[in-house]
């Protein structure tokens, strides 16, 4: 395989149009687009899978949809009507009396960067069940000011935090690869958060891991919230050469981009070796206490001083969700382009499903604001993912066009619309189809949004008062 990545060439409307004609989806993307009846999510949404798998041939799992209604809908209402949550508090009291130590040392982990809802986890281990935490946090690949803030808040709060930050060269020259041939500049980011915990348990000797909620809660399939434990093939694999970040093989990362082993080190699952007879388990917190992420934020306000962002960032209308890493937004706006769901769909999703919203208003704030361009933090990455000579002169040769600007940004990026979710007409891309074409909107309330004046209060890195 050769590895030299071409300036992206610009995409011809008539070649977009006779792909869709011929039935072309990328990423092994169901052809016909289906909008929930119940929220703002299609067909279209990728299941979690085993990321360090992933490469650009790799298929996606997507969410099932049964009579119209999408599984996260669908896991909403068990969560309504069938589950017993005082019998799950009950597991949960007996699994922290498993692990409960009484010598000082920590009872468990709790991963997250002081966002709402690893504070949640944490203080109502901490303070409901009596348990020990030690807080563990995988850093943002840039913070924002306010999620440093909050990162504050959390210890100030009362809890022991053991910091990692990642050697930044090397996730930056990962994050470029994952971007480059995979479109998912927050790829590096989640290898870290997911193998790091399970390293430090069996450091501190801890076998109880806990995340926040199940990714059920956003649709994966229903099967899996039969157990509050993740599946240890997330985070466990033994055969080095299944291993890929940013789409290349670990030993091209070796020898084409000048990585080393221990470079790749917190990219790379544990081994059952290294698990040994550590019986770590990886609990989801959200299987023992219906999850409910706005509830979350007042929680974490009220308990923690949490702070929001000071406006609405780019792509959606939410202050209080991912906003520790000013990455969150290309993220989600390369989930836009590649999914047809940007960051509006999903906060307008699950506040749709606790009920914080309607459905109307969700389809009217994601026909508003869903997969606008990332504008907030656009210098700060652009600069992250350039690869300059003077700091990879290995890894630099490898790329026409080392320091990536806009307009590169801008190529790359159309080069992932899929056909059958993009139309491409006199330099504009539209969506084929969206969650507000046969929508019965209110329309006066969509006027009224109009007024809105977007991120004007944010200019050149600086917050302008109004
Ligand atoms: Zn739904």
């Amino acid at each position: 395989m050769s590895f030299i990545f071409d300036i992206p060439s610009k995409r011809n409307p008539k070649e977009v149009e006779k792909a869709f004609e011929n039935g072309t989806t990328y990423y092994g993307l169901p052809k016909d687009i289906v909008f929930c009846k119940s929220c703002v999510i299609s067909n279209q949404r990728p299941n979690s899978e085993y990321e360090f798998k992933h490469t650009s041939d790799t298929k996606k799992r997507t969410i099932g949809f049964k009579n119209g209604i999408c599984d996260a809908c669908n896991f909403t209402s068990l969560k309504k009507t069938k589950i017993n949550w005082q019998k799950r508090e009950k597991k949960l009291r007996e699994l922290c009396d498993k692990h409960r130590k009484n010598d000082g040392s920590y009872d468990c982990i709790v991963p997250g960067s002081g966002g709402k809802d690893s504070f949640f986890t944490s203080h109502m281990l901490q303070h409901k069940y009596g348990m020990n935490p030690l807080t563990i946090t995988w850093a943002p690949n840039m913070y924002t000011p306010w999620g440093l803030k909050n990162m504050e808040n959390w210890v100030n709060s009362g809890v022991d935090n053991c910091l990692t930050s990642p050697n930044r060269r090397v996730q930056r020259l990962l994050t470029r690869l994952s971007l480059e041939n995979l479109l998912h500049p927050f790829q590096a980011f989640q290898f870290g958060q997911k193998f790091l915990a399970p390293r430090i348990a069996m450091q501190h000797n801890i076998e109880l891991i806990f995340y926040g909620e199940a990714a059920t809660e956003y649709g994966n399939p229903l099967e899996e919230t039969k157990t509050p434990i993740m599946d240890i093939n997330y985070f466990v694999n033994d055969n080095i050469n299944d291993l890929y970040v940013g789409g290349v093989s670990h030993s091209d990362l070796i020898n084409k981009f000048d990585l080393s082993l221990s470079d790749l080190k917190h990219y790379t699952p544990l081994t059952t070796k290294e698990i040994g007879n550590s019986k770590i388990e990886v609990h989801y917190f959200g299987y023992y206490e219906p999850w409910h992420p706005q509830g979350n934020y007042y929680y974490a306000v009220e308990h923690g001083g949490f702070v929001t962002a000071p406006g609405r960032l780019s792509g959606t209308y939410n202050k209080y969700s991912s906003i520790d890493d000013k990455m969150e937004e290309f993220n989600y706006y390369t989930q836009g382009i590649k999914f047809g769901l940007g960051w509006c769909s999903y906060v307008a999703a699950f506040e749709t499903r606790s009920g914080d919203l309607t459905r109307e208003e969700a389809v009217a704030l994601t026909k508003k604001y869903d997969i606008e361009f990332p504008e907030t933090w656009i210098n700060d990455f652009l600069e992250y993912v350039s690869i300059t000579p003077k700091e990879y002169p290995i890894a630099s040769e490898h790329f026409e066009q080392p320091v990536m600007n806009r307009d590169y940004f801008e190529a790359l990026v159309d080069k992932f619309r899929s056909p059958h979710i993009w139309k491409l007409h006199n330099n504009n891309w539209t969506l084929r189809k969206n969650c507000w074409n046969n929508s019965d909107l209110n329309l006066k309330q969509d006027d009224s949004a109009t007024s809105w004046t977007g991120n004007n209060y944010f200019k050149d890195n600086q917050f302008i008062k109004k």
